[in-house]
């Protein structure tokens, strides 16, 4: 009985002591939230250009910005694993707000209200920092192979939860590749857009496209969709890679240049 007694206890000291591989981020993490917090609650001021150092009183009206926009990445990685160790690892300076497994398996990194480093150099119309107003989630995919129904189940879900406390605006919904077109081409083809603007996350054109007029600006009208077309080319790919997946280039043919105008027209 007392054998019996010491191996209960002996299991639970090992339990106990089980490595959790994440323990250092999680602790880095604590210890940064802790100095934002300090930061935030001081109240100080800092003094202007012309000596003035502004005066401090105190509102009572106030709460937390949102996240206004939602960008879909997929990892380029072999696992999960892999991503969740990339994205622990301070030198890889690369995170996201989720990470949703191939099985399903919804892995949040940080509070939704602080800023993930998924975008990089990227705008979306004429906001300049995505990262400071979206929300970043990664799906564990290697680039060229179907998304699974699980994840893709597990998205919607988590859209669903993410639009509504948020409020976020369906043309808000984008791709990594939409918001830096001559840098990236992610998610791939693959990616269900079509499925996903079904159910109100993101816009899609009409099966029956209509004659855009001669008088039609394709770059103007990528520019008010959201694209940055100083690269014409690359903005038209990222265009095709989101709304006309069967065909992946920078061809400007008149079905490129009626889908546009119908995307355009929903703006
Ligand atoms: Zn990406």
């Amino acid at each position: 009985m007392k054998n019996y007694f010491y191996a209960i206890i002996a299991l639970f000291i090992l339990n106990s002591c089980k490595i959790n591989p994440y323990r250092l981020s999680d602790r880095s993490y604590k210890k940064q939230i802790k100095a934002y917090q300090k930061s935030i609650g001081n109240a100080d001021t800092k003094p202007l250009e012309n000596g003035q150092t502004p005066k401090w009183i105190s509102t009572v009206n106030f709460n937390l910005r949102k996240p206004n926009f939602v960008v879909i990445h997929h990892t380029a990685q072999d696992s999960l694993q892999q991503t969740l160790r990339t994205f622990t690892l301070s030198k890889t300076q690369v995170s996201a707000h989720y990470v949703i497994s191939d099985d399903g398996t919804v892995v949040q990194m940080l509070n939704d209200y602080l800023r993930a480093w998924h975008g990089g150099n990227a705008s979306w119309g004429k906001n300049t920092d995505i990262n400071s107003a979206s929300i970043g989630i990664e799906l564990d995919n290697n680039g060229f192979e179907p998304f699974s129904e699980a994840q893709i189940n597990s998205l919607v879900a988590l859209l669903t939860r993410l639009k509504k406390d948020y409020n976020i605006p369906t043309n808000n919904i984008i791709a990594h590749s939409d918001i830096a077109p001559s840098r990236k081409a992610d998610p791939s083809a693959f990616f269900p857009w079509k499925n996903l603007a079904a159910l109100g996350f993101g816009f899609w054109p009409e099966d029956q496209l209509e004659k855009a007029p001669d008088y039609f600006n394709v770059e103007q009208a990528l520019r008010i969709i959201g694209y940055n077309t100083q690269n014409l080319s690359s903005a038209i790919k990222a265009f095709k890679l989101h709304y006309i997946q069967t065909e992946v280039d920078d061809t400007l043919d008149e079905k490129t240049i009626n889908t546009i105008y119908s995307i355009y027209k929903k703006q």
